[in-house]
C-alpha cells in the first residue's frame, strides 16, 4: 500500500541518506525528495578514505553518479538546525515535509588542548592528513580502534614514523574485548608501528601530546581516532527521543520509526531495537548504512518491515582482512579456529553458561553469537548464515579450522 506523501526530506548526504533516496525511487515514489547535507560534497563513500585514498591510489570516492539519477533537490553545504511539526529548519531557512529520514551520521570525538589535531571522517579530513604525511613525519595516532589501525597501516607504508597510543590494554578492545583485541597487538610492531597500550593522552599541544604524570610525546602530526558521537544535537527540543545509553543516537524501534510520527532514522546516527538480540543496537558500520535505509524507505511508504540484521563490518589493516559479524555478550565463551599468530584464522563467541552444555553424548553445543575472521572470508560468510538461522554449533568441530563452519552445525 502506498501512503500519500507530498515531500520527503532526508537530512544527511552520506551513504544512509543516499541509499534512502535510492530505495524510495526503487519503490516508485515519484514525488519530491529534498536532501540536506552539511558537507559541500555530493554523497561519497567513507571506507576508502583510510585505505585507497590515504594510500594515494584514488583521489575521490564520490557517489555523485548514483545521486544524479534520483532527481533529488540536493542542498549541499546546508545544515539542519531544528525540527518542528512538519518543518525542518536549516541554516538557510525552512523546508516543510510530510515525512523525514534522519541520516546525519556521526562525528569524531576530539581531545582537549590547543595543539593542531586532525580527525578522519570526511574526504577533506583525509586529504588534509594525506598531504601532511611525508616520509619521516612523526605521526601520533590516538586510539587503536579500526580507524587508528587502518591509518597506521597506510602511514608506515608511506614512510611515516608512527606511534599509536591506546588507553585500553589492547587494540579494538571496545569492539572485541581485551583478550581477543590482544591478538591483533603483534601486528603493530611487526609493521614498524610503536604501539603503546594502557597509555591515555591528556591533551594535544603544539609539537606533541601531553601524557598523564607530566609525560610527553613529540609529534609532527596528531590524528585523534577515539570514536564518534551521533550528530543529533540539532534535534534538541524537537520531540525526537534520543538514546542516552547510546551517545544520544536517535532512538528508533525495529521499524526504524522515531518517537515522532513520520520521522525515521537510519545509519550511524540511529540506535535501533533488535528483536534478535533483545536490546537496542547502535552499529556504526557501512553495512548498516547500506541496508537499513531499505527498511526505512519501505515503512515510510506504508510497509511494516523490521530491520534486524546480524551486524557486520570489515577492516583492512597490516595486510589482514579483518571481518566481524554478530553481537557477542560479555560472558560469551571464545573458541579459536586456527593459530592467531598465522596469516589466516578465526574465532567465534558462544553464548555463555548455561547455553554451552555438554550433551548426553559429550558434544558441546553452543549458540554462535559472533565471529571474527582474519583473511578467512568463507568462515565469515558461513558463520553469519549460521547466526542468521540461529542454528546451534558443535563447538568442538568449530575449533577445527579444517572443518567448514557450515558443517559444524549440530543436529
Ligand atoms: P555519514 O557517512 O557520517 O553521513 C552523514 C552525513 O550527514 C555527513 O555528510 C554529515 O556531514 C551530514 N550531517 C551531519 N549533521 C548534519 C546536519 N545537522 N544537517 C545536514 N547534514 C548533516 N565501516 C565498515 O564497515 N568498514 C570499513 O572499512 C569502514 N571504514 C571506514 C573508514 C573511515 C575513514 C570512516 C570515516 C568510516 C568507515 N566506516 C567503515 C564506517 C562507515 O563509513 C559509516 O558507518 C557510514 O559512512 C555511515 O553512513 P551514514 O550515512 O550513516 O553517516
Amino acid at each position: 500500500m502506498l501512503v500519500r506523501i507530498e515531500r520527503i526530506v532526508i537530512t544527511g548526504g552520506g551513504l544512509a541518506g543516499l541509499r534512502t533516496a535510492a530505495e524510495l525511487r526503487a519503490r516508485e515514489y515519484a514525488g519530491p525528495i529534498t536532501m540536506v547535507g552539511a558537507e559541500p560534497h555530493p554523497p561519497y563513500d567513507r571506507p576508502p578514505l583510510s585505505k585507497k585514498l590515504m594510500l594515494g591510489e584514488v583521489d575521490s570516492t564520490s557517489m555523485a553518479d548514483d545521486a544524479a539519477g534520483l532527481d533529488l533537490d540536493l542542498r549541499l553545504g546546508e545544515t539542519a538546525t531544528g525540527l518542528d511539526d512538519g518543518l525542518l529548519r536549516t541554516d538557510r531557512g525552512e523546508i516543510p515535509f510530510s515525512a523525514l529520514v534522519i541520516a546525519t551520521g556521526a562525528a569524531p570525538i576530539r581531545l582537549p588542548g590547543p595543539g593542531p589535531q586532525h580527525v578522519l571522517r570526511t574526504i577533506d579530513d583525509a586529504l588534509a592528513i594525506r598531504s601532511a604525511l611525508r616520509p619521516g613525519t612523526r605521526l601520533a595516532i590516538v586510539g587503536a580502534g579500526w580507524i587508528g589501525a587502518e591509518l597506521a597501516t597506510v602511514a608506515v607504508a608511506r614512510g611515516g614514523l608512527v606511534t599509536v597510543l591506546e588507553a585500553a590494554q589492547a587494540p579494538a578492545a571496545a569492539a572485541l574485548g581485551t583478550a581477543v583485541g590482544g591478538l591483533l597487538a603483534p601486528w603493530y610492531p611487526a609493521a614498524g608501528v610503536d604501539l603503546r597500550l594502557g597509555q591515555p593522552v591528556e591533551s594535544v599541544q603544539p609539537g606533541g601530546l601531553a601524557l598523564p604524570g607530566g609525560g610527553w610525546l613529540d609529534a609532527d602530526l596528531v590524528v585523534t581516532a577515539v570514536g564518534v558521537r551521533p550528530c543529533t544535537g540539532w534535534l534538541a527540543g524537537s520531540g525526537v527521543r534520543l538514546a542516552a545509553g547510546h551517545r544520544d543516537a536517535v532512538q528508533v524501534d525495529a521499524q526504524l520509526r522515531t518517537s515522532v510520527p513520520g520521522v525515521y532514522a537510519a545509519g550511524d546516527c540511529a540506535a535501533f531495537w533488535s528483536g534478535r538480540y533483545g536490546q537496542r543496537l547502535r552499529v556504526e558500520h557501512w553495512d548498516t548504512a547500506l541496508h537499513a535505509p531499505r527498511v526505512a524507505a519501505a515503512n515510510l511508504l506504508g510497509a511494516a518491515e523490521e530491520y534486524d540484521p546480524v551486524p557486520y563490518f570489515w577492516s583492512e589493516q597490516f595486510g589482514h582482512m579483518v571481518q566481524f559479524a554478530g553481537h557477542p555478550g560479555k560472558s560469551d565463551q571464545v573458541v579459536q579456529r586456527g593459530d592467531a599468530s598465522g596469516q589466516r584464522w578465526a574465532l567465534g563467541w558462544f553464548r555463555g553458561e548455561p547455553a554451552v552444555t555438554a550433551g548426553a553424548d559429550g558434544i558441546k553445543v553452543g549458540q554462535l553469537t559472533a565471529i571474527l575472521t582474519v583473511s578467512q572470508p568463507r568462515d565469515l560468510l558461513q558463520g553469519r548464515r549460521v547466526m542468521e538461522a540461529g542454528r546451534p554449533v558443535d563447538t568442538g568441530l568449530f575449533a577445527d579450522p579444517s572443518m567448514a563452519v557450515r558443517d559444524t552445525v549440530a543436529g
